[in-house]
């Protein structure tokens, strides 16, 4: 099974130096290469990776700063935007602007890599053009060597080691639990067992903390050396934040998972549910103060990295991960199945209008959830298909004149579709 392992690097001024200066040749490169795709696809062509390395590599008798790079990282970032050009659409695909890009480079070719353990703490990589950087020993490798990935993150390095464990991760978990998740914007997980996950990320001193200092921002110019030290100190905050909030996913996704052989997630599409509600000048919207509150609010629980961190984990368990639609789960109640938009008093209770049902209302939500999980499970189980034998030419006529069966619309599965991104 392939991992990630991440460590921190210790890096000599003159290694940071060249790593920030890699970073920026293949930021230059994604750019330059977006614009020739997009420069493409106007025109109704399309480039693709092989092209665009072969013509970086002719590039490179002409512009020598693309020669400082090893050539490798740089077929790397041509690779990862040829990808994300293919999953997001060309015209999907962001920029890599210098302030908001975290500068990252990957080193392809375990051949070209070694590690060694230097003390209880201390562990040295042997990387490519950069030499032996020596690294925090924070875990054990636990595998063979499949490539590094070298990233900033505010203004620390680190580097992270895709590994083969070389164990199989288990194909069916065993286990036979079943749970649903709710995830809120009081609470970021509610399961259907009844047991609710959340924490505040940011503390009350930080809070303040980054409300002054974005105040302090908003009075510094462009460009000035106050502003930078400002937004540094920013990072630093939001950094912990960050980590604080990651951890608490991956613990939480443990709860969840482990001891489940389904968990149940809604189909959350965030990047749609976070649009701005500002309008354009000519329709301004409504209550665009409020929409953004709540946006901040959803994106502070960070749905997409808690989903990320249960699918990871259920890939060490066995465990099925699938996504159901959401719309009238808070609001359809679980022992009668009246929907009903009064069902639900307020934010947290839930009393159903027909049968008195009384329940958290993110807990109803995660019932509801969970079942929908099992339905679309039953009716997409792939069914045994009757033994057909080769027809005799009597049987042929026979069922030339009769209706094919499988075009009865009542023969055709019934329940909801399940989304194309289920586990198994
Ligand atoms: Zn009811």
């Amino acid at each position: 099974m392939l991992v990630g392992r991440r460590y921190r690097l210790q890096f000599t001024p003159e290694q940071r130096e060249v790593a920030e200066e890699y970073g920026s040749i293949c930021r230059a490169v994604w750019n330059i290469g977006l614009e020739q795709r997009r420069e493409y696809r106007r025109r109704g062509a399309w480039i693709d990776y092989v092209q665009q390395a072969r013509e970086m590599a002719e590039a490179k008798v002409e512009h020598p700063w693309l020669r400082t790079a090893p050539s490798h990282i740089l077929q790397q970032t041509l690779r990862d935007l040829d990808r994300a050009c293919r999953t997001h659409g060309t015209f999907g695909v962001r920029w890599r602007a210098k302030q908001r890009w975290q500068p990252s480079f990957r080193f392809p070719d375990p051949r070209h890599l070694s590690v060694e353990r230097l003390g209880r703490k201390r562990g040295r990589a042997r990387l490519p053009k950069l030499g032996w950087v020596i690294f925090r020993w924070s875990r054990p490798l636990g595998g063979t060597l499949k490539s590094a990935t070298v990233s900033r993150d505010g203004k620390h390095w680190y580097v992270s080691f895709l590994v083969e464990t070389g164990t199989a991760g288990p194909a069916v978990s065993l286990e036979r639990g079943r749970v649903g998740i709710d995830r809120g914007v009081a609470v970021l997980a509610a399961t259907s067992d009844g047991r609710f996950f959340d924490r505040s990320f940011i503390t009350p001193g930080e809070a303040q903390r980054c409300r002054r200092l974005q105040q302090q921002h908003a009075r510094t110019q462009k460009g000035s050396n106050r502003r930078k030290a400002c937004q540094e100190r920013m990072r630093v905050i939001m950094r912990r934040v960050r980590d604080r909030r990651r951890d608490f996913h991956t613990q939480t996704a443990r709860h969840v998972v482990d001891g489940n052989g389904l968990v149940v997630l809604e189909d959350l599409n965030t990047v749609g549910m976070t649009a701005t509600a500002r309008g354009t000048s000519a329709e301004p919207g409504t209550r665009v103060g409020q929409k953004a509150g709540l946006n901040r609010a959803i994106l502070d629980k960070g749905w997409h990295s808690f989903e990320l961190a249960v699918r990871n984990r259920a890939r060490h368990t066995g465990t099925a991960v699938r996504t159901v639609n959401p719309a009238f789960s808070s609001t359809t109640c679980p022992a009668c199945g009246c929907v009903h938009p009064d069902n639900r008093e307020s934010q947290a209770r839930f009393v159903c209008t027909t049968c008195g049902h009384r329940e958290h209302a993110d807990t109803v939500g995660a019932k509801n959830v969970l079942a929908r999980g099992h339905t679309g499970h039953r009716a997409w189980r792939p069914r045994r298909q009757p033994v057909c034998e080769a027809p005799t030419s009597a049987k042929r006529k026979e069922l030339a004149l009769r209706p094919l069966r499988s075009e009865s619309p009542r023969l055709r599965p019934r329940g909801g579709s399940p989304s194309p991104s289920c586990g198994t």
